[in-house]
């Protein structure tokens, strides 16, 4: 590990652009190009949407948890729940899937083609956590 930080914060959605920026500041310790971090921003509101609107389901008094790790072979980010949960994960990851009609489904699909290796855990009622590998 070369470097890692924590970000908690209140689950309102004024906090999706605050974890965007943030993130976005710390990797730019790697020299990653402007469109890299433009995707590191898209990933990282996809996630931190899903955990306040789905994982709390819009409720604004919990807390969701971002972990940035800088390692030599690349950059982690883990964002986390203690929400919903979701029931079949692969039916969840699918392209143009929602459990919300008026939604597109197309934040996993940002975050496949953002992360060489994306993984979702989860278990109902307990959370989620989301880990991106770049
Ligand atoms: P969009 O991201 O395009 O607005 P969406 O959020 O529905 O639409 P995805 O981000 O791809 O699409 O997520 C697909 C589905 O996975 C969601 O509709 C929701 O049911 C479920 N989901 C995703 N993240 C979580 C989470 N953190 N907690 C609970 N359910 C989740
Ligand atoms: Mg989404």
């Amino acid at each position: 590990i070369l470097n890692r930080c924590t970000l908690e914060f209140t689950s309102i959605p004024e906090n999706v652009a605050f974890a965007r920026v943030a993130v976005a500041a710390f990797a730019s310790q790697l020299d990653c190009t402007l469109p890299e971090l433009e995707e590191i921003k898209v990933a990282v509101s996809e996630a931190v949407g899903n955990a306040i609107i789905h994982g709390y389901r819009n409720r604004q008094d919990k807390t969701v948890r971002v972990n940035v790790t800088i390692y030599k072979e690349g950059l982690e980010i883990r964002v986390e729940d203690s929400g919903a949960g979701i029931a079949d994960i692969d039916l969840a990851m699918q392209p143009a899937y929602s459990t919300d009609p008026e939604r597109m489904g197309l934040g996993f699909v940002f975050m496949q083609s953002f992360s060489d290796r994306l993984q979702v855990d989860s278990s109902p009622g307990k959370g989620t956590t989301v880990t991106m590998f770049k």
